[in-house]
């Protein structure tokens, strides 16, 4: 079983399909069972979907690191942590 942070890391490839069947599958095991990274593999999907849906090229690897990283700061273990946004 994967942990959150392995999906994480991952869920960027899974979105683009760059990921092998047995990981991807791993990874949908692991979003069928934990809500907090289904809430954010949506979201990330949503993300895609819009930017995707608007301008027809891939997105460079930076980009999505970018998301990534927006994803990582609003997702799983955000309730406790004090600092947001400055
Ligand atoms: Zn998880």
């Amino acid at each position: 079983m994967l942990s959150c942070k392995d999906l994480l890391e991952e869920l960027g490839n899974y979105l683009d399909d760059e990921v092998s069947v047995d990981l991807r599958r791993e990874l949908e095991e692991h979003l069928a069972e934990c809500r907090p990274c289904k809430v954010v593999a949506d979201s990330a999907r949503q993300t895609v979907k819009i930017v995707t849906g608007c301008r027809s090229f891939e997105l460079p690897s930076k980009f999505s690191a970018k998301i990534m990283a927006k994803i990582r700061a609003a997702g799983p273990g955000r309730a406790g942590s004090g600092e947001e946004e400055s």
